[in-house]
């Protein structure tokens, strides 16, 4: 098992390093509506985030909001000295263009990195302000030393937020990629290809063990709420063929919410003419 966990706490205490060392690090989370599953992600940056010494301050604002109103928080926010780093909680309410407010995000206080400058950097292999949780992925391959230069990787999944962004890392590290979506015809003939699979759907077991490549490295990145808990997209039974696998809970989630608060220091390095 490939365990987020550890890797996760020692990143964090490097964070709390980089925030001292810093004087100081300010985060801001706007969240829209009361989707309980994105109060609970939130919820978690915070506590995170309070136990790095990262200033964190929690916007909330109703369902209802306009996006005109939402953008005007945005830029408010933006333009507040005290904010490093801005993070706008997805999924937003269907009325709202998740890209215009990705877009209107100052660039260097895209904690996310999701404003096309940010993600056209990481497409010129020149990654600046990544999505999180393609940085810890990438940190958790490193982590357990597996080989990815010449390595057959299969990314499932083509979000801006996951797949693409972990497939362009994969690529810069000099992985073989195949990125895979919906509309993939036979998607156990590239899975069972894959030397490195990272799987990022939303549906459980939508990977099962005869999909994997034996001796392989599977990441399982999604989290699925079903009646018996919290499942990933992989079956577990998959740790019989493949020789690593991170667990859900406990492989990536833990990876994502530190990498997150390593963006947060990054954000303000870069805020601070200081970044790379
Ligand atoms: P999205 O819904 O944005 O993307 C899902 C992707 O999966 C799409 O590209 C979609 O293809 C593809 N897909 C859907 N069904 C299939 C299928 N049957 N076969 C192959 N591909 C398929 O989700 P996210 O990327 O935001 O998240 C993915 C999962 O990861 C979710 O479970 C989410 O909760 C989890 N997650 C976990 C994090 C963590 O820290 N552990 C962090 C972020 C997300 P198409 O593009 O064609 O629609």
């Amino acid at each position: 098992m490939m365990e987020g966990t550890p890797l996760a706490a020692r990143i964090r205490t490097q964070v709390a390093d980089d925030v001292r060392e810093l004087g100081g690090v300010g985060l801001a989370t706007l969240l829209v509506g009361d989707d309980p599953a994105s109060e609970i992600y939130i919820g978690r940056k915070h506590a995170a985030a309070a136990e790095a010494g990262i200033r964190a301050s929690d916007v909330r604002l109703a369902a209802t909001v306009s996006e005109r109103e939402l953008l005007g928080m945005v830029e408010f926010l933006n333009a507040d000295e005290e904010v490093d780093a801005l993070l706008v909680q997805l999924p937003l309410p269907v009325h709202i263009d998740e890209d215009r407010v990705a877009r209107a995000i100052e660039p260097l206080k895209d904690v996310d990195g999701l404003h096309p400058e940010n993600a056209g950097e990481l497409y010129l292999s020149r990654p600046r302000l990544v999505p999180a949780t393609a940085v810890g992925v990438m940190a958790l391959l490193a982590e357990y030393k597996i080989e990815l230069t010449g390595a057959r990787a299969v990314v499932v999944g083509r979000s801006a937020i996951v797949g693409k962004p972990t497939a362009q890392l994969l690529l810069q590290a000099n992985a073989t990629v195949t990125v895979c979506h919906s509309r993939t015809q036979d998607l156990a003939r590239h899975t069972l290809d894959a030397d490195v699979l990272v799987v990022a759907v939303g549906e459980a077991e939508v990977v099962t063990a005869d999909m994997i490549k034996a001796g392989g490295t599977v990441i399982d990145v999604g989290v699925n709420r079903t009646e018996s808990g919290l499942v990933g997209d992989v079956d577990p039974d998959a740790a019989e063929v493949a020789a690593h696998l991170t667990p859900v809970p406990g492989g990536v989630g833990p990876m994502t919410i530190a990498c997150l608060l390593q963006n947060a220091v990054q954000c303000a390095r870069l805020r601070r003419g200081a970044g790379g």
